[in-house]
Order: structure tokens, then sequence, then C-alpha cells
């Protein structure tokens, strides 16, 4: 073996881990939270029933052609988190059979430490008392009137994207129906966003075919990972609160005051103090 032909052997020798480390770095994948209220020909309450088995079936149509344009667009593994009312809506059986299911509840970081690629909404509604919003809602309708995120209202999208934010994680996609399109949009103008439905009221929207709505989430979804290391994770920088004010048959509790980081403002409302969206986040409970 000649001198040259070992030192490029060795060179090689050298080099090949740090391919493999490339190459593990450059694994893409994607965290896909679910809802109901946002999916396509979903406009009454009854339809939001876990069990509503024509909800099922349009939802899964959905998550699984974004799992596909996920995947035509070059992820390695995407995993969907049952999101809706208590994780009893999507299946094993019926998801794509290359996505992996999450399924119950999580804990604060919706295991974010994970550090996905990328985060994507399917089904996604917007914030509470926001007109033309389909089922709009922050968390509960039942539970909570309104959000406020360092003053400002929030929903689950924004909440959550900032939790994205907070592990370096970007927002590449959000399908849903208008009102929730133009939420994300105002935050993460560059997402890929799949409009679903168009909500004339409350329990009233003007709704795409399930399988126009599957082959605009495919499409969109399959662009949307070409925003990985283009799109920028959302950040709340510095000392944040998060102020919830329940309905009036969720008031607090008396004993409201002596919980970490809480101010109670009235007996409907209390707000979390932390020293950056994280600690805030987990004191709040959401
Ligand atoms: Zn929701």
């Amino acid at each position: 073996m000649s001198l040259s032909k070992r030192i490029s052997l060795a060179v090689l020798a050298a080099l090949l881990p740090a391919a493999g480390a490339a190459q593990a770095a450059q694994s893409k994948s994607v965290f896909v939270i679910t809802d109901a209220e946002g999916v396509g020909g979903v406009c009454r309450q009854d339809q939001t029933d876990p069990k509503d088995t024509e909800m099922q079936a349009l939802l899964t149509g959905e998550v699984n052609a974004a799992v596909q344009g996920f995947l035509d667009g070059g992820a390695d593994e995407v995993v969907v988190w049952d999101g809706h009312d208590g994780s009893q809506t999507l299946s094993s059986l019926t998801i794509h059979p290359k996505a992996k299911l999450l399924m119950g509840v999580l804990g604060p970081t919706m295991t974010m430490e994970r550090h996905y690629s990328a985060v994507a909404f399917i089904g996604q509604h917007a914030m509470a008392d926001v007109r033309g919003g389909v089922m709009a809602h922050s968390y509960s309708s039942l539970g909570i009137q309104n959000l406020l995120l360092n003053g400002k209202p929030v929903g689950e999208i924004e909440t959550r994207v900032a939790l994205a934010g907070a592990f370096d994680i970007p927002v590449i996609l959000l399908s849903g129906d208008r009102a929730a399109v133009q939420e994300l949009r105002a935050i993460v103008p560059g997402a890929e966003l799949a409009e679903v439905k168009e909500g004339l009221g409350r329990y009233t929207c003007l709704t795409l075919s399930a399988e126009a709505a599957r082959a605009l989430i495919r499409e969109r979804a399959r662009a949307a990972m070409s925003l990985i290391g283009r799109v920028k994770p959302y950040k709340v920088e510095g000392p944040v609160t998060i102020q919830i004010e329940h309905t009036t048959r969720n008031s607090l509790s008396p004993g409201a005051e002596s919980i970490q980081g809480a101010t109670v403002v009235d007996d409907r409302t209390i707000r979390y103090s932390g020293k950056d969206f994280l600690e805030t986040w987990t004191r709040s409970r959401l």
C-alpha cells in the first residue's frame, strides 16, 4: 500500500464517523398536533365527539395526507399526536403505515425535548372569541373564556408555536379553518397553510370536500418540508405572563393564591409569571 493510499484511507476513516453524525443531524422528523374542530367537513358540535365515526374518518384522511406529503418532501419520521379530547380519535389500524401514533395525555413539553425538526397542526381551530372561527376556543370552551400571553389574546396555536420555539423547533404547516390559518400567518408568515373551510358562523361553514382537503394538505405538507432550516422558530423572549380567565362554571378554588408564580386577579382569573415562556407555561398547567 502506498503512503498516499494509506493517508487517504486514514482520512476516510476519520471522516466516516463525522459523515454518520452529519446524516443523523440531517434526519428529518415532523411532530403533528391534531385536533377535530378545524377538520374539513366538521362544523357541528356533535361531530366533535371523539367516537363520531365520520369525524374520525375525516381527521384520519387529513392526517394521512399530511404524513404522505411530509414523506414526499423528504421526512424520515412523522410522529402524530392524537390531540383531540382524551386521545381517542385516531387509531393505529387506520393511521398512515409509515407514521408513528402518539396516544395519551402529554406533559407540559409535549415531547418537544425529542427535538423534532418541525411541528405541524392538522384540524386546528382558532382561539376563543374569534368571530367566524368554527367552534373557536382556547383549550376548553366550557372552562376557559380567555387566555392572554403577555397581555395578548392567544389560543392553542400561539401557545404551542411558542412552546416549539422554546425548543428551537419551527412550525411549518397548519391546516384548519380560515380563522385558524390567519392566526398562524400573523406570527409565522412563512409557514405553509391549508385552509380547508371558511367559517360563516360558529357552527356554519363552507367546506372543501374531503378529497379536495386531502389533496391540498398533501401538497402543502410536501412544500413545507423545504421550510426546515429556512423558517425561524417563534420565540417569546424574556419574562412571560400567562393569564387565564375561566368561565363562571370553572371559577377558581379558594387555595389558588398558593400556586407557585400565580396571582389571583379575580374569582375567575389567575395570572402566572415566570422567568421565561417554559417556566410560566409549566406553571399554568394548560
Ligand atoms: Zn383544540
